[in-house]
């Protein structure tokens, strides 16, 4: 039996389009209803919290999330992972270089636990992390059934090198745009961010939304282009580039 969004503390943005925002780090998760089929946008930030998603994705769809997509290598996104075996995975182009191997696995654990995540549970989920079968470069068109065709677009490198966006047409638009954008907080510019290529990476972002869509951030409320246009001026100030 399936239950309504907001009985699970998701919010509802479009027909058969939810997000929900994490405690602890205020990690969006997106999900997009198909025939049959789900697409789940990023995992959650521990192997526990993308069980709890699985099943609360479960509730909400009536089946099994069979497709998922990283926005970008981030723990508080990927780490959940392992609990979306069974789906399709997809990442931008060379997100397989950040979570596959020894090296890549440990800066992951690294950075969750400088960043808060209990060291065991960050242990947990860098030994099972899963690296996405399909990489995405440029842009590719999943098939949802039922009419549903999501388009995932790799934008970046900006906030990573391995920058995904998910646009989902309807009407609204609404477009995941992982943390190229944040709402509730300065945009993080890591070491492993490109902050000469960021500006350019949210031009992209808004001539696949354009003016009408929602655009929902990695950490923050939903927010319209305006608002991502402004972000944008202001990292090409901050980082100084045009
Ligand atoms: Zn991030």
């Amino acid at each position: 039996m399936t239950v309504t969004w907001e009985e699970l503390g998701w919010q509802r943005v479009a027909a058969g389009v939810g997000r929900c925002r994490l405690p602890g780090w205020d990690c969006t998760v997106g999900l997009v209803v198909g025939e049959g089929t789900a697409l789940l946008i990023d995992s959650g930030s521990s192997l526990g919290e993308g069980g709890r998603l699985r099943g609360q994705a479960e509730r909400l769809t009536g089946h099994r999330v069979t497709h998922l997509a990283l926005t970008h290598p981030h723990f508080d996104h990927v780490f959940g992972a392992a609990a979306f075996s069974g789906a399709e995975m997809f990442g931008a182009v060379g997100i397989e270089t950040t979570v596959d191997g020894r090296r890549a696995r440990e800066e992951l654990r690294a950075d969750a636990v400088r960043n808060g995540l209990d060291a065991s549970l960050a242990d947990e989920a860098a030994e099972v992390l899963v690296v996405p079968r399909h990489r995405v470069f440029g842009e590719w068109t999943l098939d949802l059934g039922d009419g549903r065709r999501v388009l995932l677009a790799n934008v970046g490198p900006g906030h990573t090198a391995h920058d995904l966006a998910v646009l989902v047409p309807g009407s609204p638009e609404v477009v995941f745009c992982g943390d190229l954008v944040e709402e509730s907080g300065e945009p993080q510019a890591g070491p492993d961010a490109a902050p000469a290529h960021w500006p350019a990476a949210l031009d992209r972002l808004l001539d696949l939304g354009g003016e009408d869509a929602l655009y929902v951030p990695g950490h923050g409320a939903v927010v319209d282009a305006a608002f991502v246009r402004a972000q944008r001026d202001a990292l090409a100030a901050r980082f100084g580039v045009s």
